[in-house]
């Protein structure tokens, strides 16, 4: 799109719906191609689920309380000896709040810098190329919706965000409960029950599948679930919770073997239920236009992130796909590049995840079960920790990398990695990934010395030839 053009106000070449990470880097970069974007976000800040109650506060606290760990019980080993340390739950959160509120001001001021009109209302699509925000009415060449998901609830059980908890309120409870119980060992339920854990709850995890972290690499799932164990959590796998009495003043939890059979009940104070999330598109206006989506509620898009219906795109959490921030951005540079006349391409084959335990588990590409399911020959490079001498030095030696490459072209096909500051480490894997790099070409990269990442490049020798240090 290019050319002079006399507008009036409240028309624009771009509306994005939803100002998540999706949304506002979408609405930032068409802004920088030129196009005159409005982004529309009813929460009252801007950044999303990610910003406000999602990835940035989650990581605020896992740092606090892993500073709380460290000091009870980690730095007497590095001759440090810190007293008595003392919780001060208030000050931790406080700190998460300013932590969210600085970022999501940020996100203000790029708005304000990049000439992105900020409405401050929930759009609702009343015809193609027509958003209703409140009393106004924007008109628009093209509309992307990034809004977004929402916790999955669990049938038959309320949510008060109190005792019964989404990820909302376990970032925001006000004591650290005695026993929590948290239902479902995804992400999200590992990592905010790491949280608690390390503040000093007892963490009971119910997961209805055998084994946690579905989708992972199983052999990084199953070390991952050891380590936990260690921390002191405790894992209940093939397990359904079937209700949960809020009658008393404690919570009974009644589980069953996910197979069915007798139900046995634990008490606890406080519940979090994170069995996934799932489309949010509540008040958007999806049957004004006809927009299709699928039997999750999903919007259904093509490869260049078009609905069903012409000029409007949807991208991020509300679209297939894994729901991460940083698909999501990819997403809204993409849709961006292409309405200004761009042909764009996210590599999805390239998308890292990572969760943020202590160790840090990270992967991209595909898992070795994934490769065996699609009969392709690869082999694989390991290398521990244990004897990397970085990981020595700081006393970090539990995980390994494990490369999985194209036995025949050497390829890079996959990374997974548990260890700490793995989500950095698995940075470099990406970028050959991207480049379509081979083993032989990570293993031939000078790596810093002594670095976490030379981890990376004994794996990549493992893969093509020997590692000199195992
Ligand atoms: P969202 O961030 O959900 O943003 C959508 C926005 O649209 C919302 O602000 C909503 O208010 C707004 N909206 C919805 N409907 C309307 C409407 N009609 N009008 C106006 N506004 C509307 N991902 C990672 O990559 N790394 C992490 O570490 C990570 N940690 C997470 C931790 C937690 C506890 C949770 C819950 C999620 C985490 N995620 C993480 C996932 C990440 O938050 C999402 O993938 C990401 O926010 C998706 O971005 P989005 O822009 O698609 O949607
Ligand atoms: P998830 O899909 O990661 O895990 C949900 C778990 O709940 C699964 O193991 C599933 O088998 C289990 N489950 C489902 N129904 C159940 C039931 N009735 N009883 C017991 N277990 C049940 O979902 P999540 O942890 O809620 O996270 C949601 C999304 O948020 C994820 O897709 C993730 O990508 C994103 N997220 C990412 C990060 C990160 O990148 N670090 C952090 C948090 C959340």
């Amino acid at each position: 799109m290019s050319g002079v053009r006399v507008m009036s106000e409240g028309t624009y070449d771009l509306v994005v719906i939803g100002g998540g990470p999706g949304g506002y880097v979408c609405a930032i970069k068409a802004a920088q191609l030129g196009l005159k974007t409005a982004c529309i976000e009813k929460r009252g800040a801007l950044g999303g689920t990610c910003l406000n109650v999602g990835c940035m506060p989650s990581k605020a606290l896992l740092h606090s309380s892993h500073l709380y760990h460290e000091a009870r019980h980690e730095m007497a080993a590095h001759g440090i000896s810190v007293g008595e340390v003392t919780l001060d739950l208030d000050a931790m959160m406080d700190n998460k709040d300013k932590v969210v509120e600085g970022l999501t001001k940020g996100i203000e001021g790029l708005f304000k810098k990049n000439k992105v009109d900020y409405v401050r209302e929930t759009g609702t699509i009343i015809a193609p190329g027509k958003v209703k925000a409140g009393d106004r009415e924007l008109t628009a060449r093209s509309i992307v919706i990034a809004t977004g998901s929402e916790s999955t609830p669990l049938p038959g059980v309320e949510i008060d965000e109190k005792r019964v908890v989404s990820s909302t309120g376990a970032l925001d409870l006000d004591a650290v409960p005695g026993h929590l119980v948290v239902v479902g060992a995804g992400v999200i339920g590992l990592e905010l029950g790491s949280v608690w854990g390390r503040l000093g709850s007892e963490v009971t995890v119910v997961e209805f599948l055998d084994h946690i972290t579905p989708g992972m690499d199983a052999e990084v799932a199953k070390n991952l679930q050891r380590i936990l164990t260690k921390q002191g959590m405790t894992f209940r796998l093939s397990t359904k919770v079937a209700a949960i009495d809020n009658s008393g003043e404690r919570l009974k939890v009644s589980l069953e073997p996910a197979a069915g059979g007798d139900a046995e009940t634990l008490e606890c104070d406080t519940v979090l239920v994170a069995i996934g999330r799932r489309p949010y598109t509540e008040g958007l206006g999806l049957d004004n236009v006809g927009i299709a989506t699928d039997r999750r509620g999903m919007i259904e898009v093509g490869d260049h992130f078009e609905t069903s219906v012409e000029g409007i795109h949807a991208i991020g959490d509300v679209v297939r796909g894994p729901m991460l921030a940083h698909k999501a951005e990819e997403e809204g540079v993409a849709v961006a590049e292409l309405l200004a006349g761009q042909k764009p391409h996210v590599n999805y084959d390239a998308i890292p995840g990572v969760i943020y335990t202590a160790p840090e588990v990270a992967s991209v590409g595909r898992t070795e079960e994934q490769l065996k399911e699609a009969g392709i020959e690869y082999r694989v490079g390991k290398f521990p920790f244990l004897a990397n001498s970085r990981a020595r030095a700081t006393g970090q030696t539990d995980g390994f990398v494990k490369l999985l490459v194209d036995a025949s072209t050497d390829r890079v096909l996959g990374c997974h990695i548990i260890g700490a500051d793995a989500g950095t480490v698995i940075g470099e894997v990406v970028l050959a990934m991207e480049y379509g790099a081979s083993s032989e070409d990570i293993a031939r990269t000078c790596h810093a010395h002594p670095t976490l990442e030379e981890s990376v490049k004994e794996a990549a020798l493992a893969a093509f030839a020997k590692p000199i240090h195992m």
